[in-house]
């Protein structure tokens, strides 16, 4: 994935502004840090949260990032396994949201910052 996009800042979890510093105090699935932001990138200093509250807005996303996950199980299923009930259909989806959760979590976050944060190629230090 080239660097410079938002899929890549997406993708990767990194600063929105440099594409190289992390963007989480920990990894997705540290359950302790789910979702924790760092106050700011360790490698162009941007502060991510650019107001008080402005992760609130991540919300939106994962709202949309939940709806996306269950429209994507309810026509996979229906597709390929038209035999499974809804009460198995009801499972997979109770089921992803749990395990994925963490991720969509932390993914709304950094998406919500790439509507407001662009990529800028001086933002990083000469090496
Ligand atoms: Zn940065």
């Amino acid at each position: 994935m080239k660097k410079g996009t938002k899929l890549y800042s997406i993708a990767k979890i990194t600063c929105p502004q440099c594409h190289e510093g992390k963007f989480l105090v920990s990894s997705v699935y540290d359950l302790k840090h789910m979702g924790d932001v760092r106050q700011e990138c360790d490698v162009c200093h941007l502060k991510y949260e650019r107001e008080p509250g402005f992760f609130y807005g991540a919300m939106y996303v994962s709202y949309a990032l939940g709806v996306a996950l269950f429209v994507t199980i309810w026509t996979s299923c229906n597709l390929w396994f038209p035999s499974f009930g809804a009460w198995t259909q009801i499972g997979l989806v109770t089921f992803f949201t749990i395990v994925l959760s963490p991720y969509l979590f932390a993914l709304s976050k950094i998406i919500w910052a790439n509507f407001f944060i662009s990529y800028k190629s001086y933002a990083q230090p000469s090496k």
